[in-house]
């Protein structure tokens, strides 16, 4: 079956529900014991029914079975934001005295956690050249035990050749891990290319409306237990009432992102036409480096990408973003309205170096016409331009 068709069973058991087609939200601290035989059987096997409310009630176990549906691994845990869930899933795999591998296009906020908490811990992390492919064998050391891939990357959108990564990091006796969350558990099979964990910041299209933080980590059954004892370990639990919004916004994924990715490649293909446009970073594109990897390894992008213009700084940008009406300045992403972003990858790139002409802006195109986003972007073009002229 389709993905598009396994979204809407995925996770939906009788015996959770009752009939009922949406598990209701449960929540719960204390689980009552009728016997104390009950609790010591409960103790050994603390996953196999309800047992304290921080492991997860029906409202839980729906979305993590729906997530590994889909993802095609062994298990899935839920953690209070796609932060949470990158940093859990890391720590969950790193002790004092290893190295970590992680891309030069990370999340910003995942990179900060390898250069404060993780060095603090004694874990020293390299940074690669997204683009590096089974080059990356060289950068291997004894005691490297975790590859942190991304792809596309946070802002720039380079491809990773994750078959190739993982491939050279299994070699050495090392989990990959993905930040997946901008293919959605639709748009790539993390698993059939070699990953062993892949993380989702469900905040953004999982849960689809802006109004819910959440994250996602799944394993293959070599990285599940040590995930899932990480995660047991360090507490991590979320609310069951933002569990259920995320299992709502599970069943809507496919129809909106049709839409994001049908809106995103038509604006990206306008952008791409103007004079005043350096580069546009969206990976569906053909021209755009990465291209063949995006199509062996996806099968749709969504409605994030950059473009870079070809003049201005970031102390002018002001004047495209400030006045827009459609476009909101923001963080996050994959909500139904669309934001636009300018942020200077230069900032936090350590292995590669970033240049362009002129600033850099990420924009994540909603469900608004697209003819509307465009004129918007048009009369921002115009603003722009006429105070660079002046
Ligand atoms: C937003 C985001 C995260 C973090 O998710 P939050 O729910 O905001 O904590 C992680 N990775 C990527 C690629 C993201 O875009």
């Amino acid at each position: 079956m389709k993905r598009d068709t396994t979204i809407i069973e995925a996770g939906r058991r009788p015996e959770w529900t009752q009939g009922i087609v949406n598990p209701p939200v449960y929540r719960a601290s204390t689980c009552i014991f009728e016997r104390y035989q009950d609790l010591r059987d409960g103790v050994k096997d603390p996953d196999a029914g309800l047992f304290y409310g921080r492991r997860g009630t029906p409202t839980h176990w729906a979305l993590r079975e729906a997530i590994t549906e889909l993802e095609g691994g062994a298990g899935t845990w839920l953690y209070p934001s796609g932060m949470a869930a990158v940093a859990g899933a890391i720590l969950a795999c790193v002790r004092t005295g290893d190295h970590i591998l992680v891309t030069d296009s990370v999340y910003e906020p995942t990179r900060f956690l390898c250069q404060g908490m993780l060095r603090d811990f004694g874990i020293e992390t390299t940074f690669y050249d997204p683009e590096i492919g089974a080059g990356i064998e060289a950068l291997f050391q004894e005691n490297t035990r975790l590859v942190i891939t991304e792809s596309p990357g946070s802002l720039t959108l380079e491809v990773q050749d994750l078959p190739a990564i993982s491939k050279v990091a299994h070699a050495h006796d090392a989990l990959v891990l993905l930040d997946n969350t901008w293919a959605t558990p639709l748009h790539m099979r993390a698993f059939d290319l070699g990953v062993d964990i892949s993380v989702h910041a469900a905040t953004k299209y999982i849960v689809g409306h802006s109004d819910v933080m959440l994250g996602t980590a799944t394993a293959n059954a070599r990285a599940w237990p040590k995930l899932k004892h990480g995660a047991t370990q360090m507490g991590h639990t979320a609310s069951p009432d933002d569990v259920w919004l995320a299992l709502r916004g599970l069943r809507t994924l496919p129809v909106r992102l049709k839409q994001h990715e049908a809106s995103a490649l038509k604006i990206a293909q306008w952008l791409q036409e103007r004079e005043d446009v350096d580069q546009v970073l969206h990976p569906a594109l053909p021209t755009a480096p990465g291209h063949d990897l995006f199509k062996r390894d996806f099968s749709g992008a969504c409605g994030l990408f950059s473009f870079t213009l070809n003049r201005g700084s970031y102390d002018t940008i002001d004047a495209f973003v400030d006045d827009m009406r459609l476009f909101k300045i923001g963080f996050s992403w994959g909500g139904f309205e669309s934001l636009i972003l300018p942020t200077d990858p230069a900032r936090v790139r350590s292995a590669t170096k970033w240049q362009a002409p002129g600033p850099l802006l990420r924009l994540h195109v909603g469900l608004e016409d697209p003819d509307d986003l465009i004129d918007d972007l048009a009369k921002a073009f115009d603003r722009y331009n006429r105070l660079l002229n002046a």
